[in-house]
């Protein structure tokens, strides 16, 4: 299964992707992740996404579509994959269409997960106290909430109108909120009796 899962910033897109890699045996590939594995180095690059990073604002379409395509040509994606955090910008949905059209792999499904601001803002501040990230602190959150409604929500309705886009209420329990996931990916992919499902339960 080749999906994405998109979401505003504090919707819980990281913690339901591992569930999610997990359940259906992929990998969860999160641009987030590897920009922080990556600013910590200390080269011109690395500076660069750092500052990018702390202001809330996003790292340029090359260096991200550049990022994404070389971890895509991994052999671990070849049984599928899942996308955390990217497209995030039309460029990076043309880009990120481009690179499947031509090894003849489409996507599968786009997961939105829904959960309103006042909501997501209350967490990541939560997560600010309990994991310390540079980006979380309330101005670049709220940065980060207008550059997601800006930039990225307006691709929601690019792959609505594709039909592949499945919404799921990001609100509530870890657990919760992944049995609504999973019932939907399944739903979306035609029943649970798919050979490509890995560890789901019996
Ligand atoms: P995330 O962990 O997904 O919230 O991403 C954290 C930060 O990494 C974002 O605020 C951006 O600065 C950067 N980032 C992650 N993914 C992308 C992307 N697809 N395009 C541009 N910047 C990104």
């Amino acid at each position: 299964m080749r999906l994405l899962i998109m979401g505003p910033p504090g919707a819980g897109k990281g913690t339901q992707a591992k569930l999610i890699a997990e359940h259906y045996g992929i990998p969860a590939i999160s641009t987030g992740d590897i920009f922080r594995a990556m600013k910590t180095a200390d080269t011109p690059l690395a500076q660069q996404v750092r500052d990018i990073m702390n202001s809330g604002g996003y790292v340029s379409d090359e260096i991200t579509n550049q990022i994404v395509a070389e971890r895509l040509a991994e052999a671990d994606c070849e049984n599928g994959f899942l996308l955390d955090g990217y497209p995030r910008t039309p460029d990076q949905v043309d880009t990120l269409d481009a690179a499947l059209a031509d090894r003849g792999t489409p996507l599968d499904v786009v997961l939105s997960l829904r959960a309103d601001e006042d909501a997501v803002v209350a967490r990541l501040l939560k997560r600010a106290e309990t994991e310390g990230r540079a980006d979380d602190n309330e101005d670049t959150i709220r940065v980060r909430q207008q550059v997601y409604a800006e930039q990225t929500a307006p691709l929601l309705d690019v792959y609505s109108a594709r039909g592949l886009l499945v919404e799921v209420d990001g609100l509530g329990e870890i657990a919760e909120v992944s049995g609504r996931v999973f019932a939907a990916l399944d739903d979306a992919r035609g029943g649970a009796g798919s050979a490509e499902l890995i560890g789901a339960p019996s």
